[in-house]
């Protein structure tokens, strides 16, 4: 038998391939060849940065689904299906929305693939697929399972290894996609599976790409005291309240941590409310000034999180919050506009006080492009958010703020790796942003008749 893996792209840019230069392993694809039974030939195809052989014969086709790609997935799936291949779809999209997903390919999972995965290829190989399969959320994500990393070779991969500690996060922020997949809860993986996994690769660069690292406190401890001796250097995302916390940020910086993703989102108290982004209660209350300090001073490098187009922001507010970005000269920062992803509380509050727009369904419709607003948002029309998040992008990743954030001799400065690390990535990002902006979802109708 043979399975084809695919991870779609958002979209193409006028009439070429698009192609990701800030493009990571597909995790997710890699543990699903590593949960194939080795009798079947598996291979991996990115439409980020390569053709797809539609006509290259495969027995069963993959399709990895996020909201941001569904458009692509469709129109992938529709052209193995067009040819007779059976198509199976899972991921993040599919547990949001099975219904609609269900409607582009022949078998949907829902929820992690761990539990159902090895009976769905039996099922395929007997004739006998089934719609939908149902996964039980595990209580160990991944259990004894090391990902496929055979299938990412040659593909121009940034050089940096994904894994996951944990999976979901406790909270329930209005907007999170992930809490609505994970109904808020937070998955570990044993300590020793994941140092098996570290010592199954070569790189001493990781990412664990966990919602929130430092959910679990106690286990959190236990997998940093075991990177300790393994002298590596990680990144990955976590929540400001970890700060609260001397012994976890001791054991964190000891681990070889170079600094998270946090989840700042906004810098007005009220909006921190209104989210219901607990994690920031606290700090949001006198514009993060003790984090940011503390953060400096545990040497770690940050990639501040925002999310635009709240009740209380106005343009001005928008625009003092990348000011406030560049000021404290964080390592990245990104300046998303607060999306509504289907099924989360978010989605639903703005459908019934209707501010919804594209339909409801932003993903799909033709008209949307990357980094578009799709509400109606308070206090500003919706292409003042548009334009107005865009400008925070291109300020925020000028060639003169990347020369003025890269003087924090803490954090950014602190190490020669750490300042090459700040010169090589800024500028890819930089070129990522201009490159995205106003990407069409899928393909456009000339490309499609090219396929
Ligand atoms: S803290 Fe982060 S991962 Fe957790 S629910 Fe909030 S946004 Fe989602």
């Amino acid at each position: 038998m043979h399975l084809t893996l695919i991870k779609p792209n958002i979209g193409r840019r006028e009439h070429s391939l698009y192609v990701d230069e800030g493009r990571m392993e597909p995790l997710p694809l890699g543990i699903l060849a590593a949960l194939t039974p080795p009798d079947v030939e598996v291979v991996l195809y990115d439409d980020r940065m390569e053709p797809i052989p539609y006509d290259k014969p495969t027995d069963l086709v993959a399709i990895t689904v996020e909201t941001f790609t569904a458009r692509r997935a469709y129109e992938i799936s529709a052209a193995y299906r067009d040819r007779g291949v059976k198509v199976v779809m899972g991921g993040m999209h599919a547990k949001l929305i099975p219904g609609e997903v269900q409607q582009h390919c022949d078998c949907v999972i829902i929820g992690d693939a761990e539990p159902v995965w090895a009976q769905m290829i039996a099922d395929c190989k007997a004739g006998r697929l089934q719609p939908c399969y149902k996964a039980t959320q595990p209580l160990c994500p991944q259990e004894g399972i090391i990902a496929r990393r055979d299938i990412f070779e040659g593909k121009g991969y940034l050089p940096i290894s994904l894994l996951q500690f944990s999976r979901g996060c406790s909270h329930k922020c209005e907007f999170c996609a992930s809490s609505v997949y994970f109904g808020a809860h937070h998955f570990c993986r044993p300590v020793d599976e994941v140092l098996r996994e570290i010592a199954s690769q070569k790189r001493k660069l990781l990412f664990f790409v966990d919602d929130n690292i430092v959910c679990n406190r106690a286990k959190a401890k236990e997998l940093f005291r075991a990177l300790i001796p393994l002298k590596l250097h990680w990144v990955s995302q976590g929540s400001m309240d970890m700060l609260q916390d001397k012994e976890l940020m001791e054991l964190m910086v000891a681990s070889g941590c170079l600094g998270l993703v946090i989840g700042f989102e906004s810098i007005s108290p009220q909006n921190i409310a209104n989210m219901h982004k607990l994690t920031n209660t606290r700090a949001a209350s006198d514009m993060y000034a003790r984090e940011i300090e503390e953060l400096r001073q545990w040497g770690l490098q940050t990639w501040a999180a925002f999310t635009v187009g709240h009740d209380e922001d106005t343009v001005e507010s928008i625009r003092a919050t990348c000011d406030f970005a560049i000021r404290n000269k964080f390592t990245f920062a990104a300046f998303n506009i607060l999306m509504p992803y289907p099924n989360t509380p978010l989605y639903a509050r703005l459908q019934a006080e209707n501010r919804l727009l594209y339909d409801g369904c932003w993903w799909l419709h033709e008209e949307y492009r990357f980094n578009y607003c799709s509400i109606v948002p308070k206090n500003m029309t919706p292409d003042e958010l548009t334009e107005i998040s865009f400008d925070c992008r291109r300020r925020f990743n000028s060639v003169g703020s990347i020369i003025k954030r890269a003087m924090e001799p803490r954090t950014n400065m602190r190490t020669p790796y750490r300042f090459m690390t700040y010169l090589l990535y800024n500028p890819l990002f930089r070129k990522e942003v201009f490159k995205k902006q106003g990407l069409h979802f899928g393909l456009d109708d000339e490309a499609q008749r090219g396929t």
